[in-house]
């Protein structure tokens, strides 16, 4: 199984999946990051901001990453906090889609409040409606940005379903009981956005998501299967 994470922002994979991507690369399934923006506003220090956050940032992503044996991550550096969805935002993400044909594409929810207390940011709200969109447009279909085909990227049509993640969460829940810890460690690895006790809070959330699930520690998750996996024979 191949398993391609889109993003927004540095962090957002380590607070909504990292749990379930620790299971998964356990098991062997093959896990790539897209991060879309560079992380280069989020300080409260003006001094900090642009270019010297954005490496801070990117280390920090990949130490984030190998923690929950992610070795594949692809940056695509647009400007933190300024991301609209656009039509280059759409190819840029089915050049990845394409590239890595995943199984399983994990989504930001593209909502504009979440689960009635979460007003999401702006750049995870045109992320993840393009991250969608790709899947029914650009990543695969042929006519959709000829230019990819140029590039050598061919249409991917294997996708079998796509996880939207966010603060709302969904009806389907990861069992992370075994990987939380590594989630937690994860999140600890952006030292330049988390000087709050990350492990408690996200320990409390994954046990409330745990509930209805029969897990100690979960994530959940809204479950799109495809077309063809919906309706496919057994
Ligand atoms: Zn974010």
């Amino acid at each position: 199984m191949r398993v391609l994470c889109v993003s927004a922002h540095p962090d957002d994979i380590e607070f909504s999946c990292s749990g379930s991507v620790a299971a998964w690369t356990d098991a062997g399934d093959e896990v790539t990051y897209c991060i879309v923006t560079d992380g280069s506003t989020g300080t409260a220090d003006a001094e900090l901001a642009g270019s010297k956050l954005a490496q801070i940032r990117r280390d920090e992503t990949l130490e984030a990453a190998s923690i929950v044996g992610v070795t594949d991550v692809r940056f695509l550096d647009y400007r933190d906090g300024y991301v609209e969805y656009t039509f280059d935002l759409r190819r840029d993400i089915a050049r990845v889609f394409r590239d890595v044909k995943p199984h399983r594409l994990m989504a930001l929810d593209p909502g504009p409040i979440l689960g009635d207390w979460f007003v999401n940011h702006p750049d995870h709200r045109a992320v993840g409606q393009a991250t969608l969109d790709v899947t029914v447009t650009a990543g695969t279909t042929p006519g959709h940005f000829p230019e990819l085909l140029e590039e050598g990227y061919e249409p991917w049509r294997g996708l079998r379903e796509t996880y939207v993640m966010g603060p709302a969460g969904g009806s389907h829940g990861v069992d992370i009981t075994a990987t939380i810890d590594r989630k937690i460690a994860a999140l600890q690895a952006h030292r330049s956005q988390i000087n709050w006790d990350v492990g408690t809070v996200m320990r409390r959330a994954a046990q409330m998501a745990g509930q209805s699930h029969g897990y100690a520690f979960a994530e959940t998750f809204r479950v799109l299967p495809t077309m063809e996996a919906r309706f496919a024979d057994d």
